[in-house]
C-alpha cells in the first residue's frame, strides 16, 4: 500500500486549542542534499536535530514534521514530566538496577528540558513541584504500598499522604491514600514543543506539514515527500508509533488511543474549593485510573479513557461519546464542581510495546530510531533523542549505555490477531480499576 499525506491525520481538539496562533514552518518543496535528516518533531526529534546542530555546527540538520509541531503525541500528552517512573507489581530486589537506569534517563530528560525551557524562556507553564499518585479503590490502595516501598527502596524525596491531606491538598474526597513525590514537572505540552521548535539552532532547517512517505537505502538515502525529495547521509526516525508506517517496528510497537477533557476556566470560588496547592497534578497508583491536572491556566484536565482505535485519534462523534467517561470522572471527584461545563475534549496516540520497553539504536545502514515510550515519553524521549544524536555520531556516554540497554522488544503479531490483542490489553489495563477511573 502506497502512503499518501493523508495518512496523517490532525484536529483541532488539543492542547495547541488552547494557545495563540503561531506561524508555521514552510513544507519542503524541491530537492535538498544534507549530512542529516531527522523525521518526526515531537520531543525525541526536536532534541536529537538540537544536539546533532551542536555536535556538527558546520552541517545542516533537516528536521521534517508530517503535520504541524503540537499535534504529534509531544504535544497531546497530559504533560506530566516523569523523573521517578512508577513500575507496576510489587518492589523486585533483581529489577533494583533496572529501576536505576530508568530513572537516570527520565532525570536526565527532565535536566534537559528545564535547562532549554530556561535558556530559551518558554512560555509553557512550567512548574516543578512533583505530582500526587493516589489511590481511591482497593487493588490502587495495595499498589500504593508497593510504590511507597519502592520510594523508601530507591531513597527517592516523598511525602506519604492520607484522605485528609490528599483533600486538603486536591479539593477531593474521593482518594484514600497517596503519594507526594517530590521529583518531576508540569507542563502545557503543546507550548513545550512550540517552544522548542521555535528556538532550533540556526544549522538546523525544519519543515512542517511535511510528511515522508518513503525511504530509499543507499548512500545516500534518498526520502520522499508530496512535493520534494531529500538526500541524506545519515537519518534518524524519531516518528513514534508510526515507525511502521515506513517499513519499521511494524511487528512491534502499536499505538493506543487515550482522550480526555477540559473545564472552562474556573472562577475564584471554584478555584479555592480545590485544595490549598494552586497548581498539581495526579497520576493514579492504577493504570487505567485517571490522570488529572489543575492547570495553570485554571482548568481540570482529566484523562481516564483509553482504547484501541487503529492508532488513530478520535473522530468528533467518538470525542462527543467519550466525554460521557470523562464527565463521570470528574463529577466524582468534584461533586461541587458538578454545574462547571467541559470546554474541550481531546485524543491523542500513545506508542506501546507488549513489554514496555523502549526502542533506541540502529535500524540499518545509517539509519537509527528512537521511541514507543508507552505513555512516559516527555522526559525520557527527550534523553533518548539527545542520547541517539551522540550515539549515531559515533559518541559514547553513560546515557547511550542506559538507553542501549533497554530490552528487545516482544513481537506483536498481524491482524487480525494484533486487533484482538490490543482489545485484550487496553480491557486488561482497567481491570480492578473500580473508583480510581
Ligand atoms: C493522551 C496522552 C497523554 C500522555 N501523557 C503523558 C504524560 O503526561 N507524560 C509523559 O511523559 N508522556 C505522556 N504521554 C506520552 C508522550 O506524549 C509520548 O511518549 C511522547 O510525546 C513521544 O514523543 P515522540 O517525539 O517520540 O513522538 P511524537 O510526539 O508522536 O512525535 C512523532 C512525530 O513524528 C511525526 N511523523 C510520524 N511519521 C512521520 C513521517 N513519515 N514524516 C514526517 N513526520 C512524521 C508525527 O507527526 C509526530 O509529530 C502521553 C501520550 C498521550 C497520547
Amino acid at each position: 500500500m502506497t502512503l499518501g499525506s493523508g495518512d496523517f491525520q490532525t484536529d483541532r481538539h488539543g492542547w495547541a486549542e488552547l494557545l495563540p496562533e503561531r506561524r508555521a514552518s514552510r513544507p519542503l518543496r524541491g530537492a535538498c542534499r544534507v549530512a542529516w535528516a531527522v523525521i518526526g518533531a515531537g520531543v525525541t526529534g526536536l532534541a536529537c536535530a538540537r544536539r546533532l546542530a551542536e555536535l556538527h555546527p558546520d552541517r545542516e540538520i533537516v528536521l521534517l514534521e508530517a503535520r504541524l509541531v503540537g499535534q504529534g503525541a509531544s504535544g497531546r500528552n497530559s504533560g506530566f514530566v516523569v523523573a521517578v517512573s512508577h513500575f507496576d507489581g510489587g518492589l523486585e530486589a533483581d529489577e533494583m538496577a533496572n529501576y536505576r537506569r530508568v530513572n537516570r534517563i527520565n532525570q536526565a530528560g527532565l535536566d534537559l528540558l528545564r535547562a532549554q525551557v530556561a535558556t530559551s524562556a518558554i512560555d509553557c507553564q512550567w512548574r516543578e513541584d512533583g505530582f500526587h499518585h493516589t489511590a481511591a479503590d482497593r487493588l490502587a490502595m495495595s499498589k500504593c504500598s508497593d510504590y511507597l516501598r519502592y520510594l523508601e527502596a530507591l531513597e527517592i524525596a516523598h511525602t506519604p499522604l492520607d484522605a485528609a491531606a490528599l483533600n486538603a491538598r486536591l479539593g477531593t474526597a474521593l482518594y484514600r491514600v497517596g503519594v507526594h513525590v517530590h521529583q518531576g514537572a508540569l507542563l502545557q505540552p503543546a507550548a513545550l514543543v512550540r517552544g522548542l521548535a521555535d528556538h532550533l539552532p540556526a544549522n538546523v532547517r525544519l519543515h512542517e506539514r511535511s510528511p515522508v512517505l518513503g525511504i530509499e537505502n543507499g548512500a545516500p538515502l534518498t526520502l520522499s515527500l508530496p512535493n520534494g525529495e531529500v538526500r541524506a547521509d545519515k537519518l534518524v526516525l524519531a516518528t513514534n508509533y508510526e515507525a511502521a508506517k515506513l517499513g519499521y517496528l511494524s511487528r512491534h510497537l502499536i499505538g493506543i488511543t487515550l482522550s480526555g477533557s477540559f473545564t472552562r476556566v474556573l472562577g475564584d470560588d471554584e478555584l479555592a474549593s480545590l485544595g490549598s496547592q494552586g497548581e498539581w497534578g495526579v497520576l493514579s497508583l492504577h493504570g487505567g485510573g485517571a490522570t488529572l491536572r489543575l492547570t495553570a491556566d485554571r482548568r481540570i484536565c482529566l484523562r481516564n479513557a483509553a482504547e484501541y482505535n487503529g492508532a488513530a485519534l478520535l473522530s468528533e462523534a467518538q470525542l462527543a461519546a467519550r466525554q460521557a467517561v470523562h464527565r463521570a470522572g470528574f463529577e466524582k471527584r468534584f461533586p461541587k464542581l458538578a454545574h462547571v461545563p467541559f470546554e474541550y475534549a481531546w485524543s491523542g496516540v500513545e506508542g506501546i510495546s507488549r513489554n514496555g520497553t523502549n526502542f533506541f539504536g540502529r535500524q540499518g545502514d545509517n539509519i537509527y530510531l528512537a521511541g514507543g515510550y508507552n505513555g512516559s515519553g516527555v522526559s525520557r524521549g527527550t534523553a533518548f533523542g539527545m542520547a541517539l544524536a551522540d550515539y549515531a555520531s559515533g559518541g559514547q556516554s553513560p546515557l547511550i549505555d542506559d538507553c542501549l540497554a533497554s530490552a528487545p522488544g516482544a513481537w506483536i503479531p498481524p491482524r487480525p490477531f494484533l486487533d484482538i490483542g490490543a482489545l485484550l490489553t487496553v480491557r486488561s489495563r482497567f481491570r480492578g480499576v473500580g473508583l480510581d477511573r
